[in-house]
């Protein structure tokens, strides 16, 4: 397993905000003490070129420049276009880690699902896994799947890669709930919306059906959007999974030969380590 980490991504933060350092940094200790054989790499940050696939020149110097807070999730943190470029470039490096056959990790913040061609929303500013989308299929990549099973409807993911030849965008999310988009499925993009406080089991069919979608496509890459906050014991949301479940999908990774890699997205729990490592660990074997 490779895991890509900048550890300046915990340099930024704002008071009593659930996206916060502790995510990655405990994280990345979890990881280090139980897996030493693990890689790590520091990686590059995106080029302006792979930013520009998914985003305006007028939101790259938005988040550059930010000034004002983007909306009350989305503050202008103290350098947050370089941490975002970051992010958005250890997403990249993690594709062509994968597309080389690695089992890549990004373990980085802030998180992209949310992200909009011209503006950051939900903690995110750009769209990291869909910014890494792009890049693989402008490499040769064939086909490109997006499988996104955080608690939240990967509304910004779906609206880049709508559209767009050889991509699927599939979300497994709660709904009701933020932002309130991903009811209906159409062209490449998938929805499979989950009640609030549903059993896990019924999260876990979902989640399996989401996945065989997936497989269906044939996709020569898969890019997991990993959230972390449909556990049980997440602040944020109203979902079901154990700390188990998330090993289940590192599981169903493992298991198929596609070519894949992952990206942090949410998960604000302070068992969020765990979580991550159970699933790395099931995806490793
Ligand atoms: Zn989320």
């Amino acid at each position: 397993m490779l895991i890509l980490q900048d550890p300046r991504c915990v340099e930024y933060a704002a008071p009593g905000h659930p996206e916060a350092p502790f995510r990655v940094r405990d994280t990345a200790a979890l990881l280090r003490a139980e897996h030493p054989g693990w890689e790590w790499r520091e990686p590059a940050r995106a080029s302006d070129e792979d930013l520009l696939r998914v985003h305006s020149p007028e939101h790259l110097r938005a988040v550059a420049g930010a000034g004002e807070d983007f909306d009350a999730d989305t503050p202008a943190h103290p350098g947050i276009g370089e941490h975002a470029r970051r992010a958005a470039g250890a997403a990249l490096d993690a594709m062509r880690a994968a597309l080389g056959g690695q089992k890549a990790f990004s373990l980085m913040r802030p998180p992209g699902h949310h992200a909009l061609r011209d503006r950051a929303m939900g903690f995110c500013y750009f769209g990291n896994v869909a910014v890494a989308v792009l890049a693989a299929r402008a490499g040769g990549a064939g086909r490109v799947a997006v499988w996104d099973f955080d608690a939240h409807h990967g509304n910004g993911t779906e609206a880049l890669l709508h559209g767009a030849e050889g991509t699927l965008a599939v979300s497994i999310h709660q709904w009701p709930g933020w932002p309130g988009t991903g009811t209906k499925s159409f062209d490449n993009c998938r929805n499979f919306p989950v009640a609030p406080h549903a059993p896990p089991t019924r999260h876990l069919e979902i989640l399996e059906r989401s996945w065989e979608e997936v497989l269906a496509f044939q996709p020569d890459l898969v890019l997991v959007s990993a959230g972390f906050d449909a556990y049980a014991g997440d602040p944020i949301t109203q979902m079901s999974l154990r700390a188990e479940d998330f090993a289940t999908l590192g599981r169903w990774l493992r298991e198929a030969s596609q070519p894949a890699a992952a990206a942090l997205e949410g998960g604000y729990a302070r068992e969020l380590p765990r979580l991550v490592e159970g699933f790395l660990a099931a995806w490793a074997g």
